[in-house]
């Protein structure tokens, strides 16, 4: 198959800016080659794959970012700079996919997804969040009422947020498990992984961290210094270890070295790439029953899950977290999300979708 890919119009590959999005585009990629497809990106200049995607042909559009949809009101309409990075990303992908196979979009926006009503070239999406904008979601009813196939989820949580889908295709997440080294430290300090903005919570965990009299070690990119400064100010100084954005090999060296990872995202999270690759290296993750998390983790097993905003009982289970058993958090990463799992999913997707078309 002839795949290209449209990245996400919010930073470029590499600045952790486009959140988990970055990812899963390189798990995918890495997952389709390896199943013998071909692969060509669309992302914003200076943006990098990762090592091994080389085969991937990358192409480089300029322009001015989308803003976040989750950092806009439910009812606000679509807004498109001038020099819109997102109208030339489509535009390249358009052209490049008239020699391919299906075009398929991982930018949550209104664009691409409008423009399926409106060229004959099969475009194909990936929704990568929950329902966070009104118009938004009623464009997707209005293509899913003409193409029945064209979106999937990566959850079935997440799909949720969608009711009028009627059979979701749950796609999940993939790793490269080789990116990913097991380690046993069962007396590491406690982590937590994510863009540091309101949606994801993190105030909960330091809260944790802080009735434990302990630190909590923090990774990700500082989208909102705000918020950052706010819940330093709040708690004990030096609670928070800042330790930066780090590479994915940096950062899991670092984080298989933890004993817990704390999740907690106060929005319904469509998958949590951060916990699936926490249980790759050993580390069992706490988080609230909402959202991807909820289905990723099994309680007891990997980790645990609190009810939803329920601070306390996630600082009992921290006490209690050497009861499971670090090698089964690795387990369950290898039969469930790797990336030749996860490119099988989509490509048997694809593969209805385009059928749509014939
Ligand atoms: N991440 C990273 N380095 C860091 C911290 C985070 O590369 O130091 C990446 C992490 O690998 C994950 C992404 O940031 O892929 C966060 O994705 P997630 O799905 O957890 O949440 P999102 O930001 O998409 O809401």
């Amino acid at each position: 198959m002839r795949i290209v890919l449209i990245s996400t119009p919010i930073g470029f590959l590499g600045s952790g800016k486009g959140g988990g999005v970055e990812l899963t585009l390189n798990s995918l990629v890495s997952g389709l080659l390896s199943l013998g497809h071909s692969v060509e990106v669309i992302a914003p200049k200076h943006s990098k794959l990762y090592k091994g995607n080389e085969q991937a042909k990358l192409h480089f559009v300029e322009g001015e970012d989308q803003i976040s949809w989750q950092h806009q009101n439910y009812n606000s309409p679509v807004t498109i700079p001038d020099n819109s990075l997102l109208a030339g990303m489509l535009e390249k992908g358009l052209d490049i996919a008239k020699q391919s196979d299906v075009l398929l979009n991982m930018s949550y926006d209104w664009l691409p997804i409008w423009m399926t009503l409106n060229v004959e070239i099969p475009i194909a999406h990936i929704i990568s969040m929950g329902s966070e904008s009104l118009v938004i979601n009623n464009l997707i009813a209005k293509v899913y009422a003409k193409y029945q196939y064209n979106f999937a989820f990566h959850s079935r949580i997440q799909a949720n947020d969608y009711p009028f889908i009627k059979k979701p295709t749950i796609i999940g997440n993939g790793f490269k498990l080789d990116n990913y080294i097991f380690q046993d430290s069962m007396k590491g300090p406690l982590a937590w992984v994510g863009r540091v903005a309101p949606e994801k919570g993190l105030e909960d965990a330091v809260y944790v961290a802080s009735e434990l009299g302990e630190k909590l070690n923090v990774w990700g990119f500082i989208e909102d210094e705000t918020y950052a400064q706010n819940i330093e100010q709040s708690f004990p100084q030096g609670t928070i270890n800042w330790m930066g954005f780090l590479s994915t090999d940096k950062l899991q060296k670092d984080l298989g070295k933890c004993r817990v990872l704390i999740n907690t995202p106060k929005w319904n999270e469509a998958y949590g790439n951060v916990i699936v690759e926490a249980l790759a290296c050993g580390v069992p993750v706490i988080a609230y029953r909402r959202g991807g998390p909820s289905e990723i983790i099994q309680h007891g097993q990997t980790g645990f899950l609190a009810d939803p905003d329920d601070k306390e009982t996630l600082l009992a289970y921290v006490k209690i977290i050497e009861n499971i058993e670090r090698k089964n958090c690795r387990e369950w990463v290898e039969k469930n999300a790797s990336t030749d799992i996860f490119a099988n999913k989509v490509v048997n997707w694809l593969n209805k979708v385009i059928k749509e078309y014939k």
